[in-house]
């Protein structure tokens, strides 16, 4: 495909990219969109390096204008199993919404996006969140989505002066299987992508938690082979 659109009247859009599967297939959505891709990565206390680097492979594959990466010290609030050492990942599923979703996450990861964007001159923010095979985060649903769209109209210069900066969601009423098959589509390499949450040194994935079981279950349904690197291999 040729890009055309490479002058400076190319309009801009801040990628929130975690090195998991859904943000990989969000980036090359904005690209196909023919967005000047700014992709944004946080190092947020996580218990584990895999998806930081995975970020930066996904990143440079898409070939972005530029990745910028924010360190936050969420583990000094604690109180998730992704960013508290002393909380174990669940490897069975459970009821509600579980011990994985970091508390006020994606308000805090999009607030600072809203701020580069708005430096930028950017139009969008684009994130990966997903409401139909997810874990039942409350910052992963649509009325989170539209409140943070209410918020940039109010809370920046551009907003108020007219210009939102719009949280773009295309996957949020996806399956994961149709995510996929759009990633397949748009070339992107899941090899790449890590999802899971208790991967080993070598970046591996366990094949037991919620992330790892929804990410199969999606490779499976799309009928696509699932180049995920496990434990067991
Ligand atoms: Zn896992």
């Amino acid at each position: 495909m040729t890009d055309t659109r490479t002058g400076n009247d190319t309009p801009k859009a801040v990628v929130l990219v975690s090195g998991g599967l859904d943000s990989a297939t969000v980036l090359a959505m904005a690209k196909e969109r023919g967005y000047a891709i700014h992709a944004m990565s946080f190092d947020y206390g996580q218990r584990h390096r895999c998806e930081l680097e995975a970020a930066r492979a996904v990143a440079a594959a898409a070939g972005v204008v530029a990745h910028k990466r924010i360190t936050l010290n969420l583990d000094e609030i604690g109180g998730s199993a992704l960013t508290d050492t002393a909380i174990a990942v669940p490897e069975q599923p459970g009821e509600g919404i579980p011990v994985t979703y970091v508390p006020a996450r994606n308000t805090v990861f999009l607030a600072l996006a809203l701020g580069w964007a708005e430096v930028l001159g950017a139009e969008s923010i684009f994130i990966g969140v997903n409401a139909v095979d997810y874990s039942g985060y409350p910052d992963c649903r649509p009325e989170f989505i539209e409140a943070f769209n209410r918020l940039s109209a109010v809370a920046t210069k551009a907003g108020v002066e007219g210009r939102p900066i719009r949280i773009e969601t295309p996957l949020i009423h996806l399956s994961k299987a149709e995510i996929i098959r759009e990633g397949v589509r748009l070339g992107v390499d899941y090899g790449l992508t890590v999802s899971c949450y208790n991967p080993d040194e070598d970046c591996r994935a366990c094949g037991r938690c919620d992330a790892c079981r929804l990410r199969a279950a999606g490779f499976e349904a799309a009928g696509v082979p699932d180049p995920t690197r496990y434990q067991t291999d």
